[in-house]
């Protein structure tokens, strides 16, 4: 049988890699940690940073194929592995979506919608940003994701603060937007062109992270089309092959915005795995095994929600027990050692007969999981989705 490299052995390669196993592929992963969560999956783990190149080889040599579940790959890592296998998603379009400011440079050049935004390299540049675009926030290039490495800054006078907060030595300023929702959407694309996209997802943040995700979403057809069509476009143009997330705005005054691309499996569609003919998970292996791609129409509606650390650091633990007493949620862990506030350990998924109906089952699911003293899921009115 052939072997499948993951750069990254987070919760993304470890549920890849479970997909990979079910279709009879063995899976090496390389982490710079040798307990991460995809190890157990792993026939082999390469212990190394995102950075070492050499070890990035020696990883490929023993591969048919490498993918990846993190975009923050040294360029000289993925340049070695494509010399050797192929690396799909290829090194040209990871590095595009690696640097935060290459990423919006790009998308504007291409002409994809995006909000108002400033490159920085010093404080002064954010108080530039901030004088012609008002309230904004500085997002580090590099490295951040669950809202680290982000400040938000009101005034000009703030700027010096807000650029020392963030600690970067390059960072986006971006117009804070009104937001109406967020969705995303799911592309997979295979070697030839071929592509599948998934229905829109719906996704909630609080404090920068993501609480709650639905699909599909209850979003206006045009909308869910307009979307549709700004992710394929963003996958052809930048030519992902495996798959492309696309996380987007959908602002007060009825804008559709790009925020961010992610090549890989993304946290807002792992409802896929219960609710779509076919799991982002199997669907990234199809598509860089060069497999036909699986149908991606939702079966039913499908919800998750997702399981910080926090909820382990309480007094008393979580319940699974009382979690799965709503009967169609399932209990998702990635195995990780060590509780950390904010970390992402696990999520609830439920699935429904409306996007509703799933969404209040894994609402539900998660207030009967979390311990008695740590705060209830944020819901909405469903009728406001
Ligand atoms: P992820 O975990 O998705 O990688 P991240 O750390 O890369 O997150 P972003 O996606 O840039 O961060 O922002 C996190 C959240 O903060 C967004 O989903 C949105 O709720 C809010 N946000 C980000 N940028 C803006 C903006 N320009 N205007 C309003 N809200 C924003
Ligand atoms: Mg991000
Ligand atoms: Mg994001």
């Amino acid at each position: 049988g052939s072997t499948i490299g993951i750069l990254g052995g987070g919760q993304l390669g470890r549920m890849t890699g479970m997909a990979a196993l079910s279709m009879g592929y063995t899976v090496h992963v390389l982490d710079p940690d040798p307990q991460c969560a995809a190890g157990a999956i792993a026939a082999r783990v390469v212990t190394a940073p995102f950075d070492d190149a050499a070890a990035a080889a020696d990883l490929a040599s023993s591969c048919q194929v490498v993918t990846l579940e993190i975009e923050q790959i040294g360029r000289a890592a993925l340049d070695a592995v494509a010399e050797r296998t192929p690396m799909r998603p290829g090194p040209h379009p990871v590095w595009i979506i690696q640097d935060r400011v290459r990423q919006k440079e790009w998308l504007a050049a291409h002409r994809f919608p995006v909000g108002p935004f400033r490159a920085a390299l010093e404080a002064k540049d954010v108080a530039n940003a901030v004088r012609s675009l008002g309230a904004c926030i500085v997002k580090s290039s590099h490295g951040g994701y669950d809202g680290r490495g982000q400040a938000h800054v009101e005034r000009e006078d703030d700027a010096a603060n807000a650029w020392a907060a963030v600690g970067a030595r390059s960072a986006v300023v971006e117009q804070r937007l009104e937001l109406a929702y967020e969705v995303s959407v799911l592309v997979a694309r295979r070697p030839g062109g071929q592509m599948a996209v998934y229905p829109p997802a719906r996704n909630h943040h609080a404090r920068g992270v993501l609480t709650w995700s639905v699909l599909p979403a209850p979003v206006p057809a045009a909308v869910g089309r307009e979307a549709a069509e700004i992710a394929l476009g963003i996958a052809e143009e930048l030519d992902v092959v495996g798959l492309l997330a696309v996380e987007m705005f959908v602002t007060t005054d009825d804008r559709v915005l790009v925020n961010e691309l992610a090549p890989r499996p993304h946290n807002t569609y792992h409802a896929s795995e219960r609710a779509c003919a076919t799991s982002q998970f199997e669907q990234l292996v199809r598509a860089v095994c060069d497999l036909p791609l699986g149908a991606p129409a939702p079966l039913a509606a499908g919800a998750i929600a997702n399981l910080l650390g926090d909820l382990w650091l309480a007094p008393e633990p979580p319940s699974a027990v009382d979690a799965l007493s709503e009967p169609a949620a399932r209990l998702h862990l990635y195995g990780k050692r060590e509780a950390r506030g904010g970390r992402k350990m696990g999520h609830l998924s439920a699935t429904g007969a409306s996007p509703d109906e799933a969404l209040r089952r894994v609402w539900d699911a998660y207030d009967r999981f979390k311990p008695a003293s740590a705060p209830p899921i944020e819901r909405m009115d469903p009728s406001t989705l």
